[in-house]
């Protein structure tokens, strides 16, 4: 209920006359990408009542795996705002986030996300299975250790490796790049 209160809130902050209701603006931008050939999601980014960024789902368009609507929508405002912490944002995206695109929310620190349709709901129409995963089962593959998964990766641990680690710490004194 919070949630929805804070939502309406957004939705009195409009300027002049343009619709801010972001939800439907997703919605609208993942429509229109279906009618052009495009998959069935998207992604818009708002921070204080603006949109910052938003983008559809491109990976139909380029051929690019990663071209997610999170993906590319929290590329295009970090990029455009010169950060790479998103604090103070909402990002509406049109289903529960895959774990590539999780992985992306959780990196760039946004005040929220909400999410417009669930998996469960949307897989009897739009499924998405690979080589390593079906569609279902892709977070619990992420849960399992590295060596269990159907992805093969491979160990081989070289000192050299580590003196890079090394190197950037002292160039850099041990400084992360929080939020
Ligand atoms: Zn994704």
């Amino acid at each position: 209920m919070q949630s929805e209160a804070r939502q309406s809130d957004e939705r009195t902050r409009m300027p002049g006359g343009e619709s801010t209701d972001f939800a439907a603006r997703t919605i609208e931008l993942a429509r229109r990408n279906v009618e052009e050939g495009g998959r069935p999601f998207a992604c818009v980014i708002v921070i204080d009542g603006e949109v910052v960024a938003e983008s559809p789902n491109l990976v139909a368009q380029t051929h690019d795996p990663t071209a997610h609507a999170e993906i590319l929508a929290i590329r295009d405002a970090c990029t455009r705002l010169g950060t790479e912490h998103l604090v103070g944002a909402t990002i509406y995206i049109l289903a529960l986030p895959c774990p590539m695109c999780l992985g992306s929310l959780y990196y760039c620190s946004p005040d929220r996300v909400v999410f417009l349709s669930t998996r469960e709901a949307y897989s009897e129409y739009y499924v998405d299975d690979r080589k390593y995963f079906e569609f279902a089962g892709l977070y619990d593959e992420f849960s399992k250790r590295w060596d269990e998964r159907r992805l093969p990766l491979q160990a081989e641990q070289r000192p050299e490796a580590l003196e890079v680690y090394r190197r950037w710490h002292e160039l850099n004194g041990g400084a992360r790049p929080r939020a």
